[in-house]
């Protein structure tokens, strides 16, 4: 058992509670921030089954006022910070996005540094590495790249990730406090839900489950298991790597269809509405003429994600959980939860 208390910061989300239930499995007291206090007793009811609740507490915050921020911080080794608003549609106004990812990780950081915290790590995505390139492009994306966000295709999604990630960067290069930084950047998270609140994600695989679409655009995605997303925040905090680290979370690159194959071997008669072929990308461009959704991956059909991992998987030490065991896993949970 450590005295070690990490703030996990939006503990209420999908991967903030298997973050909280892996640091609660590893000796961690954790303190989670809710942005009102009746989710805490949801979150505590969801960890009970696995894990020593007795070890984790509640604090209001809210990314986008300074009000209890200061007091969330008092007695914290390390910080997770992963409160951030996560939709899949293009909201009307990109800054309901923007402005809790860029403000709040301020907010949040600057508190850190006053209380004199000593780790802080920062969930911010592949979003804020892949958008934006040349569509033709074939070297792998590694540590290093950055959404462009001169690119007009980039959503405000993937801005608020972009900006967010850079502006604590940048933070941490003008103050440079002794504090140790380093930012996890998953791509789709995958693997099994804890309870029915279930994040934009698992919406994806929940549509795909309920029929919504025939068949599957050709679309490649980065994608990792939750449970190594949560594994790797919490190496973050223990890792002796210098302060600034990038750490790509991926087991690799998927097609849509990569991650329905495994979910109709795995689930059987439950999965029978998923899709076991590709539409033919000259349809998406049709039905795109009428649906938004279909709209806005019309950019990216066809063009395949290359990654090359190989600096985290050496920094860390991680060995990924693959896609064929993620996707059925989140596909299982769904169903499990009653919500196929
Ligand atoms: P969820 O939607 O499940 O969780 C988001 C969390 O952020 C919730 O706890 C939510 O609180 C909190 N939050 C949102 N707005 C505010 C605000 N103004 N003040 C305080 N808290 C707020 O998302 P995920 O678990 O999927 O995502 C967690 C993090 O991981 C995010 O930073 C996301 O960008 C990142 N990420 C997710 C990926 C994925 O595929 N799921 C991929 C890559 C990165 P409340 O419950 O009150 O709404």
């Amino acid at each position: 058992m450590t005295e070690k208390t990490i703030l996990v910061t939006g503990i209420s989300g999908f991967i903030a509670k298997h973050c909280a239930l892996d640091l609660l499995q590893h000796g961690y007291r954790v303190r989670g921030t809710v942005r009102s206090l009746k989710k805490a007793e949801e979150v505590k009811a969801t960890l009970a089954p696995h894990c020593d609740i007795t070890q984790l507490e509640f604090v209001e915050a809210d990314l986008m006022s300074d009000k209890g921020w200061d007091a969330a911080m008092h007695g914290i080794y390390g910080v997770l910070h992963l409160a951030s608003p996560f939709i899949l549609n293009e909201p009307k106004d990109p800054d309901e996005l923007i402005r809790p990812a860029v403000d709040g990780t301020l907010r949040v950081l600057k508190a850190a540094v006053a209380a004199n915290v000593q780790r802080f790590v920062q969930t911010s995505s592949m979003a804020a590495v892949m958008y934006g390139h040349p569509s033709d492009r074939t070297t792998p994306f590694t540590e290093d790249d950055w959404t462009q966000l001169d690119h007009p295709g980039v959503s405000s999604y993937a801005r608020s990730k972009t900006l967010s990630e850079r502006a604590a960067r940048d933070f941490m290069a003008q103050h440079n406090p002794t504090m140790h930084y380093a930012s996890i950047n998953p791509g789709l998270v995958l693997g099994p839900l804890l309870d029915r609140d279930m994040g934009s994600s698992a919406e994806v695989i929940q549509m795909f489950l309920r029929g919504k679409y025939p068949g599957c655009a050709k679309l490649s995605f980065a994608v990792v298991d939750v449970r190594d997303v949560a594994k790797m925040h919490r190496l973050a905090l223990e890792t002796s790597e210098p302060t600034g680290g990038r750490y790509i979370a991926a087991s690799g690159a998927a097609w849509f269809l990569d991650m329905m194959r495994p979910i109709k071997a795995r689930l059987g008669a439950k999965a029978r509405k998923v899709p076991s072929f590709e539409l033919p990308n000259f349809l998406v461009h049709l039905v795109a003429l009428f649906d938004p959704t279909a709209r806005a991956i019309l950019a990216d059909l066809g063009v395949e994600v290359r990654l090359d991992t190989e600096r985290t998987r050496k920094a860390l030490g991680m060995e990924f959980i693959g896609v064929e065991e993620s996707a059925p896993a989140m596909a299982q949970s769904l169903v499990d939860l009653g919500l196929g």
